[in-house]
């Protein structure tokens, strides 16, 4: 075993400005970070492994209505609530992912059970939820998931062909990506990534964005690095993002940083593609890039504080 353990986790990125932010509003992103920060750490300080960590931090995070997964994910167009959450395992390569699914209370520990039960990588639909049945997962009634300011950006573009990325300028809080993330190093240098959302507000035809795309919104590999993405999911699964930068390390040599910075700030950006992402390699070394005005994210390196953040500086 090393000394060498780290966690980071996301809670969306986009127009995040200090000037449409509440302080009692702000104190509770970073409450909610702060709780799945110190979700994961327990179970990394105490030899468990990235896995459970990822997972427990995203639970956290999916707990917390002010994030777009879980409770408090974002309307579709009719009204309804489809999930989608991924994970993997960088030591096996073993990843889970599940979209389109209502009413199961953690869709990430859904997608956990996927890859470690199912003999699968990846469900949908109705007939996920029944495995989640057999798997005896909570689930919860409709009105759990509804949050008042996600039902507000709803009702403004409901009766439209529009979507929205979780919130918009004119839905008074700016636009931004709710999705939720964590990233992970173990005492035993294994790293994993997991991710959950609600998607899109007004999301409709069985829309799925990166974020259960093993590959485009969630990777990990113990060679390379975890990576757990949010933003504009149509250019993140055409870039393959989270893969990519896998790919950029262990082909072309890239540093941690220089792949980030050039998938983030220059590919994506030439794409077109707004959103940020969170990445750990086997060294300990946590990247948090991002293109748009903020993204909410904290890690944490070992036994140091955690540092949590909302905005560019
Ligand atoms: N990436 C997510 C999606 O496209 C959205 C987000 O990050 O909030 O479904």
């Amino acid at each position: 075993m090393n000394n060498n353990f780290g966690i980071a986790v996301h809670g969306g990125a986009g127009t995040i400005l200090r000037s449409l932010m509440t302080p009692e509003k702000e104190a509770l992103y970073i409450k909610g970070l702060q709780e799945a920060i110190d979700a994961g750490h327990k179970i990394l300080i105490s030899g468990g492994s990235s896995v459970d960590a990822v997972e427990a931090a995203v639970m956290v995070l999916e707990n917390f209505p002010l994030f777009n997964a879980g409770k408090g994910a974002v309307f579709t167009n009719k009204g309804t609530h489809e999930m989608d959450a991924s994970i993997m395992d960088g030591k096996t390569l073993e990843a889970g992912a599940v979209s389109g699914i209502s009413n199961v209370q953690n869709p990430v520990a859904l997608a956990r059970l996927i890859k470690d039960k199912s003999g699968h990588v990846f469900l949908c639909g109705s007939e996920a939820e029944t495995f989640a049945k057999l798997m005896q997962l909570p689930f919860q009634p409709d009105d759990y998931f509804y949050e008042e300011g996600r039902y507000k950006q709803w009702q403004e573009v409901k009766d439209s062909d529009g979507y929205q990325l979780d919130h918009t300028v004119n839905s008074g809080e700016g636009k931004k990506f709710g999705t939720v993330g964590a990233v992970a190093l173990d005492l035993h240098g294994n790293i994993a990534a997991a991710t959950s959302t609600g998607g899109m507000t007004n999301k409709r035809f069985g829309r799925v964005g990166d974020s259960p795309m093993i590959g485009a919104g969630t990777y990990a590999n113990n060679h390379t690095c975890a990576v757990s993405c949010t933003g504009h999911g149509e250019y993140f699964i055409r870039a393959v993002v989270a893969y990519d930068i896998s790919c950029l390390m262990e082909y072309k040599g890239y540093t941690l940083k220089q792949a980030c910075d050039y998938v983030v700030k220059d590919k994506l950006v030439k794409l077109g593609g707004e959103g940020g992402l969170i990445a750990i390699d086997k060294s300990g070394n946590i990247e948090l890039p991002f293109n748009s005005e903020g993204m909410y994210r904290a890690y944490k390196k070992g036994n140091t504080d955690a540092v949590v953040k909302i905005y560019e500086d």
